[in-house]
C-alpha cells in the first residue's frame, strides 16, 4: 500500500517540501552563535505566520525535541494551535493582550507580551483574579514605534516596581529596526536605549536579537535570541553569502504542453507573444498559491537541469513556461518541474518579485500539497 505521503504526491499539482532537519539545523547554528560569546545565551524560535509557512505545529516539536524552551507567536489563536502541539513550553504572543481574552491565555496556558501599560494592569488584575503568579513580558520600543512600552511608560514601571506586584517578571524585551543594516547607527542607537531599560530592571532575562540581529555580535545577544527568518533559511545578512541551510523545495506538475507558432500569444491579455515556433508548457500553480502577478517576465523555474523563463500572465491556478529550448522527452505532462529549491532560493525568489523572502515564504499557499522530511526521510 503506498504511504499517504506517496499518496498525497500523486494527486499533488504542487508539492511543498519541508525539511525540518534543515530548519533544526539553522537553530543550532544560531544557537551556537549566541554561545559563541562566551555566555549562557538562549535561543528561542519565532513560529509566527504558520512558522513562516512552514508549518508551526510540526515545527514547534522538532525544535523542542533540540532543545529550544521558548516560542513565540504573533496572534492568540495561533498560539491556541501551537499549545496542543507544544503542551509544556512557553509559548509568548507578540501581538499583546487585548481585552476580553485574558481567560483564553489561562485557559491554553499563553503568555501576553505585555506592550503597554494598560495590558500590564489587566495582566496583574488577571493574575489577582486566578490567584496565581503569572509571567510578565515587557516590550520596550527602542525605535520601531509599533508595539511596545514608549519611554514615559517604561519610566513610569521603572518608578513603580509595585505595578509587577503578583506577576513574576520573566522576560524583557525589544525589536531592532534595521538589523540587516550592519553598518546603519540605528543598530546602536537602540542598543543603548534598551540597555539602559535592563539596567533599570535588573533581575530579568532579556531578549534583543531577531535573525539579523544574531549576526550584529554578542552586544546585541542578552540572554534570549529570537530568530524567525533564519531558521527558515532566509538569508539573514543580505550581500553576503547566507550562512543558513535551505529549509523549503516547491515542485510544480505539468499539466500539459503544447507546439505554438511565432506571433502566437500566451495568457490573459494576450501579454506574451512568440517570437519563434515555440513549446508552451502550463504548470499547476498560479497567484492564488503566492506566486505572484509581478513575477511575469522576471524569473524562471527548472526542468530537468534546464533554466526556463515564465511567461504570459500568471493566472490564479496556472503558469505558462517557455520550453522550447527543452528536449521534448523531459518535459511531458505529469513531470515537475523546480519552482523553489537548490537553484531559486526564496531569497531569489523575492529579488525576482521585489519583494522580501519573508513575503514569499509566508505567502506559500494552502493548496500544495505539504510534505515534512528530515533529511532524506518523510515524516508522518
Ligand atoms: C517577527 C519577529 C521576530 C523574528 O524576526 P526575524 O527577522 O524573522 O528573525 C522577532 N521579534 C519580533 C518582535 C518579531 O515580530
Amino acid at each position: 500500500m503506498p504511504s499517504p505521503v506517496d499518496d498525497a504526491a500523486r494527486r499533488a499539482g504542487a508539492l511543498l517540501t519541508v525539511d525540518l532537519g534543515a530548519i533544526a539545523a539553522n537553530w543550532r547554528s544560531l544557537r551556537d552563535a549566541g554561545r559563541a560569546g562566551g555566555r549562557s545565551v538562549e535561543c528561542a524560535a519565532v513560529l509566527k505566520a504558520d512558522a513562516y509557512g512552514t508549518g508551526a505545529t510540526v515545527v514547534g516539536p522538532r525544535l523542542a525535541a533540540e532543545g529550544c524552551r521558548h516560542f513565540f507567536v504573533a496572534h492568540l489563536d495561533e498560539g491556541i494551535a501551537l499549545r496542543r502541539a507544544l503542551p509544556e513550553l512557553p509559548i509568548y504572543v507578540l501581538n499583546g493582550l487585548l481585552a476580553g481574552t485574558e481567560g483564553d491565555f489561562i485557559e491554553h496556558g499563553l503568555t501576553p507580551v505585555l506592550n503597554h501599560l494598560g495590558q500590564l494592569n489587566a495582566w496583574r488584575s488577571t493574575a489577582q483574579r486566578f490567584n496565581r503568579p503569572l509571567d510578565a513580558v515587557i516590550h520596550f520600543d527602542t525605535g520601531m514605534h509599533r508595539l511596545g512600552f514608549g519611554a514615559d511608560e517604561a519610566q513610569t514601571l521603572i518608578d513603580e516596581r509595585g505595578r509587577l506586584r503578583g506577576l513574576r517578571l520573566a522576560l524583557l524585551m525589544s525589536h531592532l529596526v534595521v538589523a540587516e543594516e550592519p553598518a546603519n547607527p540605528i543598530n546602536g542607537e537602540q542598543l543603548s536605549r534598551f540597555r539602559s531599560f535592563v539596567r533599570a530592571m535588573p533581575g530579568a532575562p532579556a531578549s534583543f536579537a531577531n535573525s539579523s540581529g544574531v549576526f550584529l555580535g554578542s552586544d546585541y545577544h542578552f540572554d534570549l535570541l529570537r530568530p524567525g527568518a533564519a531558521l527558515y533559511g532566509i538569508n539573514p545578512q543580505p550581500g553576503s553569502p547566507n550562512p543558513m541551510a535551505p529549509t523549503v523545495t516547491l515542485n510544480a506538475r505539468i499539466l500539459q504542453t503544447r507546439r505554438i507558432d511565432a506571433l502566437q500569444t500566451v495568457g490573459y491579455g494576450a501579454a506574451w507573444r512568440s517570437a519563434r515556433p515555440s513549446r508552451v508548457a502550463t504548470i499547476a500553480l498560479g497567484y492564488a498559491d503566492g506566486y505572484f502577478r509581478i513575477l511575469v517576465n522576471r524569473t524562471h523555474v527548472h526542468l530537468a537541469g534546464h533554466k526556463v523563463p515564465v511567461i504570459g500572465r500568471i493566472s490564479m491556478d496556472l503558469v505558462t513556461i517557455d520550453a522550447t529550448d527543452v528536449p521534448e522527452a523531459d518535459c511531458q505532462p505529469g513531470a515537475m518541474v523546480e519552482v523553489l529549491g537548490a537553484h531559486m532560493t526564496v531569497d531569489d525568489l523575492a529579488d525576482c518579485a521585489r519583494t522580501n523572502a519573508y513575503e514569499v515564504m509566508t505567502a506559500l499557499g494552502r493548496r500544495y500539497a505539504r510534505i515534512h522530511v528530515d533529511g532524506q526521510e518523510p515524516v508522518v
